[in-house]
C-alpha cells in the first residue's frame, strides 16, 4: 500500500499529528491507527480472495457443464459433420480431376499412335480434326 506522510487529523482518534495517508482511501491515519487500517485492509483482501477463488471455481465449474450442453454438443457434431462432408467433396473432386486428367493423358497417347502408324492421312481425316475430335470426346 502506498503512502504518503503529512500533518494533519487521524480520522480514527481525531488528534493532529504526525500522520499518514492511504492512498487507497485517501484518508489520513495517525501511525498507531495506520496500523489497524492495514490490518483490516489485508483482512477484506483476504475475504475478497476468497470470494474470487469461490467464483473461479464456479466459473470453471459452469464452462465445464456449458462443455456438455445439448446445444454446444449439437454444434460440435454439426461442425464435424461439416468438416466431414468437405473433405469428402474436395476428394471427389480431386479424383475427378485425376480421372479427367488421366483419360485426356490416354486419348493423346491413343491418338498419337494413330497418327504414327498414318491412319488419319490414309482415311482422310486431318491431324487437326483428329486432335480435336480427342478433345470434344473428353
Ligand atoms: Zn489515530
Ligand atoms: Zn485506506
Amino acid at each position: 500500500m502506498a503512502t504518503s506522510r503529512i500533518k494533519s487529523r487521524c480520522v480514527i482518534c481525531g488528534k493532529e499529528k504526525a500522520s499518514v495517508r492511504c492512498e487507497g482511501c485517501s484518508q489520513t491515519f495517525c501511525y498507531r491507527h495506520i496500523n489497524d487500517h492495514r490490518q483490516q485492509l489485508n483482512k477484506q483482501l483476504d475475504e475478497i480472495e476468497v470470494t474470487r477463488d469461490l467464483f473461479r471455481q464456479t466459473l470453471s465449474q459452469q464452462t465445464l457443464d456449458l462443455k456438455k450442453h445439448p446445444l454446444i454438443q449439437q454444434i460440435n457434431k454439426w461442425e464435424q459433420d461439416s468438416i466431414r462432408i468437405i473433405k469428402q467433396t474436395a476428394e471427389d473432386s480431386r479424383q475427378l480431376i485425376f480421372q479427367h486428367t488421366n483419360e485426356h493423358t490416354r486419348a493423346v497417347i491413343l491418338f498419337r499412335n494413330v497418327e504414327h502408324r498414318g491412319i488419319s492421312s490414309a482415311t482422310g481425316t486431318s491431324s487437326t480434326q483428329f486432335r480435336e475430335l480427342g478433345h470434344h470426346s473428353i
